[in-house]
């Protein structure tokens, strides 16, 4: 049967860090397939287990400011001290491909995606709990300033979240990684989405 609903959307989700939102973006693109991750680039250092072109474009900072420059992003910021951007090239060559888009970015991001696109969906992934958020972050290897950093910077966030489509909290992983799967089967089925010449060809005499 003709592919009917059309590709191209962007869904955007942005969650504090410590939320789990790594996980539920990996568990969303394994379900599905034909929804692919936007890889960023980045001037923070890579962790431990991270590839460049798999988890991001790891550049320095001289390489950012030109790109930059050269007008290559349609959105970037500055988070925890680091550049993170969105490059153009690699939407626009997602989007050729007849693929949906993820972008896990942060709240800056997030706003000027839906200024640019404002049929872009746009989900935000809270914790249960302030409380439950401080201790996943204290089990990560990671130095108490950069948590306090981050801690503050989830407040920030948060606070945030009527700029939002949707909201999903990640009590329980299952749960959350079904409410996204509802979330983009929905929109996909909207009827703005709809390729209608296909529909006027199946069912116009
Ligand atoms: P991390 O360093 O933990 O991978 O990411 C830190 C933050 O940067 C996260 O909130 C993530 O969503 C955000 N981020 C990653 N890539 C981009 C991007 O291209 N643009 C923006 N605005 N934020 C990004």
């Amino acid at each position: 049967m003709m592919e009917l609903y059309k590709r191209g959307n962007i869904f955007v989700i942005s969650a504090p860090s410590g939320t789990g939102k790594t996980t539920l973006c990996e568990r969303l693109l394994k379900a599905l397939p034909d929804l692919k991750m936007s890889i960023s680039h980045t001037t923070r250092k890579p962790r431990p287990g991270e590839t460049n072109g798999v988890d991001y474009f790891f550049v320095d900072k001289k390489t950012f400011e030109e790109m930059i420059s050269k007008e290559e992003f349609i959105e970037w910021a500055e988070v925890y001290g680091n550049f993170y951007g969105t490059s153009k090239n690699v939407i626009s060559q997602l989007m050729k491909q007849g693929y949906d888009i993820l972008l896990d970015i942060d709240t800056q991001g997030a706003k000027n995606i839906k200024k640019l696109y404002p049929e872009s969906i746009l989900i935000f992934i809270l914790p249960p709990s302030m409380k439950e958020l401080e201790r996943r972050l204290l089990q990560r290897n990671e130095d108490k300033d950069t948590i306090k950093k981050r801690v503050s910077k989830a407040g920030e966030e948060i606070s945030q979240y009527k700029l939002y489509d949707y909201i999903v909290i990640n009590d329980n992983l299952e749960k959350a990684l079904n409410e996204l799967l509802c979330i983009v089967c929905a929109e996909r089925l909207k009827t703005k989405r709809i390729k209608h010449n296909e529909i006027e060809k199946i069912f116009t005499k």
